[in-house]
This record gives C-alpha cells, structure tokens and sequence, in this order.
C-alpha cells in the first residue's frame, strides 16, 4: 500500500471508529513512521493523546498489537472503550481467573484479537513466550516508556528486560515507545535501548495551554485548601500528599465540612483502593486526596484543578501529576502550596532510599530544581519547558508569575554581600549559615569558626535571617547560585554571579508582595 493510502485510511479510522476529527499535534508523525514500519520514539504530554497513536495503526497493520503498559488497574477501562468501539482487544493480567485467561489465550491464538494489553512482568513468563512464537505480531508499543530508564522517575526492572525480549522475536515487530516525561537524558536512555534513531523520535511540544500554574507560599495550606474547593464545588479536583499520614488527615478534616472525598494512598487494601478510584471515576466523590500512589495514568478527563499540597520529588513527577488537569482540553489549575519544610522530607526520602550514590545525586539534583521552580520570578510554564529541554515557547500569561503585578526593583548590592560572603568562606556553607553571617547571628558555631570576624559578618544586618535565606533562594532559581547534589547542600557561585561581582550584571527582584493572612481560620 502506498503511503498516501495508509494516512488516508489512518485518517479515515480516526473520523469513523474513534469520532475525531482531527489528528492533534505529533500524532499523525507517529502513527505514519508506525506504518512505515519505523520504530519510533512518541514523547507527547500527558493528554496529548498517544493511545491513539498506536490504536489507529494497530488496526491498519496485519498481525497482533502488543501493548505493554505498567498500569494493571487502566488496561481493563481501556480494553472496554476500545471494545465499545469494536475494535477486538483484551488483556492479560494477574487479576484473571485461570479459566479466563486460558479463554483470551486460545482467542488469541485463533487471532480474535486486534490488541492485546500486558504488563512488563508477563513477558518474562514462559506460556506468554511459546504463545507469541506461533503467531504474527505487528506491533510492540511501550507506554511509559520511562520506566525503562535509570534517570526517569519511575525506573522498573522488569522495563529494562524488554529490548532483549523484542530481539528474539521472529521476525522483529515494529516498535513504538510512548512517554509524556522524558528529559533528554531519558530521551537519550530510550533511544540506545531500542536502537531508535534521531530522526524517529517525535517530540511534540510539551505546553499545556489549557493549564495554569500557581505556587502559593506563605499560607496557612489546610485553610488555603478548605477555601478553595469550597470555591468550587461539584468540580472534580486531586489533592495530592506526601505521606499516608497526611492524606489521611486532610481528607478526614474535608470530610468533617461536609465535602465528599476520596482517599487513596499505597497502604490501602487493591479492593479499596479500586473501589475509590471508581468513586472519583464516576464523580461519586468531588475531590481525591491522595499519595503519589494515586494517578499513574488515571482516565479522568475532566480534572478542573491538581493541588500539590506539599512538595513534589521533582519536576517530572511534579508535571505528571499536575497535568491530570485538563486532559479534556478545558481550563484546569495546577497548584503547588510550598513550605520550606517540606524540603527537609524529600530529602530524608533520597537519603533512605537503598539507591547507589551516584543515583542519589541526580535526585538531589532533581529535588533542586524542583525548589527552584517554588522561587523563580520567571513564568512557570517556561521553567518545566525548559527543564525538558524545550526553550521554544514564550512566557504563557496564565501562571501565577506571569500574572504577579509587583515591581521589580533592583538588589544589585544585595546580592553582592550574599556572593562574596559565599565567596569568603569558599563555598562551604549551606544557606543558613551564610545567612547567619551575613545578618550577624551571635549563634555558638558562627564564633567556634570564627564567622564573626569575616568582612562581611552582619553586613546585612538590618534584615532578619529568613529574608536572607529567601533571597538566596531567589538567586539559586534564577540560577546565580546553585546548590550541591546532596542532603545537606552548599551553595556555589555560578558565572552569573561572578559577572554581577564584576559589575557587568544588575539583579532585578520583584518586590515582595505582603504575605496574605489566610481569609477563613478553620481550626
Ligand atoms: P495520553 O495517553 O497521551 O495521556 P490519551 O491517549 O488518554 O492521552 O488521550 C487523552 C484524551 O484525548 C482522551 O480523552 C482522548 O480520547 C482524546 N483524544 C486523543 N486524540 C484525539 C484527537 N485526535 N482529537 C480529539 N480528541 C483526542
Ligand atoms: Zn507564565
């Protein structure tokens, strides 16, 4: 068939089985590399529609579609839509009966099937393998594809076995890998893994117009949040959490005013669990609170707004979630309630985990960024953007940055003294002590090393010492300074701040907005 006929009937597929109009943005490149028979790299947002791009093919080509998926829970609400559609598909998992599975097994032997969904796991077994051996397939799509690689944030072993297990098969299938957060190191990681070449990755842009990002510091966060959904009632929302504690907490404090509320955390039974994502699912609950347990791959198109009630790992795992917002393209708020304290507990979770050191910096290296983020002045938007390596698009006038009226005015001076106090004691310190410095603090261990007697001991100290160390925050997320990748992190000069020492650089802040009492004391 010649290519115009197979994006014709692509084409056509889209308009009468699915109802779309349209292809969106990326998704005809996929699925026509696909049909070429190219294995291709799809790196599309969440939302963005990549089912699709393997959907449309897996009808257009002769043979079975693999598709390995990491989400148990999802395969069964996608294997009906699809049947719904009529197009013929099922899923293997653990969840089947021995009867049952033995049923979609002959099935797809005697080739009734279209698609077929599996987890990573099952390719390791045996029965799964022989099965494969005696039948056509056309296709191997890897959704989240990330879990392949050491540097996304959801790395899985079983992920890693799946390059091999593609190589034995006779002959080769097409290969399509999926991912909405890949930075270019994990775009890089995939395409050696699966000897994809440049010229078949597809990476459509990652903003999400329909999306506005807020960060909200300063407020007292259980009343900010009782406030705000109260603010919108009846619209779905996801209130994320960092412990099974604290979800447990909130949602029972939402309970007590009366708003409906799901919860669902990592420490819940699967039957729980399920029958709280079905709740949300059917809007039996408004709001879900939740761990990031919670979502991977949640089908729920009509999310109006994610609040991030604390802070998230980093940015990939932090966009991920956020962008459940809005997946039906409407309006959708992406919140996150930052206060410093949370730092200290992402930390602690880098520090626990049993991971290799090497593993561990990057997640601190991670983790910095993502605080960063919380004290830029620049538009949010443009931050992840450029954080996944896309400097393309402009500020986007919807997030909380690009909305902030303040003036900006200069701290040339000011970030002088912070410089070369860091400059000083050569780089040694963390954020605390250079602001304890810099304000005069009479603290025990200033005077054990002899902190008092720097030049620039008490220079700033008409401030207190928790402006300083906002400030010095400032200057690392707009990349003056940067932080060490460890737990307890010094901070260095970058070439920014050497050319504000050097004169050839001013510093613009915006001047501090008051910090706003919260409206409603809930307790
Ligand atoms: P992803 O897996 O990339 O997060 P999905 O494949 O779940 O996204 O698609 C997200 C939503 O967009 C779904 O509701 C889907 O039906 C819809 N969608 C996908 N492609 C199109 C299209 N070409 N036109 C209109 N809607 C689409
Ligand atoms: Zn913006």
């Amino acid at each position: 068939m010649s290519r115009i006929n197979l994006e014709e009937d692509a084409r056509r597929l889209l308009q009468q089985t699915f109802g779309y109009e349209s292809f969106r943005q990326g998704q005809q490149q996929v699925i026509t590399h696909v049909l070429n028979g190219q294995d291709t790299l799809a790196i599309m947002p969440t939302g963005g529609g990549k089912s699709i791009c393997y959907q449309v093919p897996a009808m257009l080509l002769p043979g079975l579609t693999i598709v390995i998926s990491p989400l148990i829970s999802l395969m069964k609400d996608q294997v009906d839509a699809l049947n719904e559609l009529g197009i013929a598909s099922t899923y293997l998992n653990s969840t089947l009966s021995a009867e049952e599975e033995f049923a979609r097994t002959e099935g797809i032997k005697d080739g009734h099937y279209k698609l077929v969904y599996v987890a990573p796991e099952r390719l390791e077994n045996f029965t799964f393998q022989r099965l494969l051996s005696t039948i056509n397939i056309s296709l191997i799509a890897i959704d989240e594809a990330h879990c392949m690689s050491q540097w996304g944030h959801d790395f899985r072993p079983s992920y890693m076995k799946i390059p091999q297990w593609i190589e034995q098969l006779q002959p080769r299938p097409i290969v399509l890998a999926l991912t909405a957060t890949a930075t270019k190191d994990v775009q890089n990681d995939l395409k050696t893994h699966l000897s994809i070449s440049e010229d078949h990755a597809v990476v459509t842009g990652f903003a999400r117009t329909n999306l506005s990002f807020q960060v909200i510091k300063g407020v007292d966060k259980r009343a900010y949040v009782t406030k705000f959904v109260n603010q919108r009632k009846g619209e779905p929302g996801i209130i994320y959490v960092s412990t099974r504690k604290e979800a447990e907490h909130i949602a029972s404090h939402l309970q007590k005013k009366s708003f409906t509320c799901g919860i669902y955390h990592g420490g819940m039974s699967d039957v729980d669990r399920a029958a709280s994502q079905e709740d949300f699912l059917y809007d039996r609950v408004e709001m879900m609170v939740a761990t990031n347990a919670f979502g991977m791959g949640i089908n729920k198109s009509n999310v109006r707004y994610v609040i991030h009630f604390n802070l998230p790992k980093n940015i990939e795992a932090y966009y991920q979630e956020a962008g459940r917002a809005g997946r039906d393209g409407e309006k959708g708020d992406c919140i996150l309630l930052f206060g410093g304290q949370d730092i200290r507990t992402q930390q602690f979770f880098i520090e626990q985990s049993d991971a290799d050191a090497k593993y561990k910096q990057n997640e601190f290296h991670k983790l910095q960024k993502m605080i960063s983020y919380c004290h830029t002045e620049s538009c949010l938007q443009q931050t992840i953007l450029r954080y996944f390596g896309d400097d393309s698009d402009e500020p986007c006038g919807r997030c909380s940055n690009c909305l902030q009226q303040g003036e900006k005015q200069e701290c040339t001076r000011e970030a002088q003294m912070v410089f070369s106090c860091i400059k000083r004691t050569r780089e040694r310190f963390g954020t605390m002590m250079i602001a304890q410095i810099l304000t005069g603090s009479t603290n025990q261990k200033i005077k054990q090393f002899g902190l008092d007697k720097l030049p620039t001991y008490g220079l700033m100290n008409q401030q207190t010492a928790k402006s300083v160390q906002s400030f010095i925050d400032f200057l690392v997320a707009e990349d003056y300074l940067q932080r060490t990748n460890s737990e307890y992190p010094t901070i260095e000069l970058t070439e920014r701040a050497v050319n504000v020492l050097l004169g050839n650089e001013q510093v613009m802040r915006r001047i501090e907005p008051e910090l706003k009492e919260p409206e409603e004391q809930d307790e």
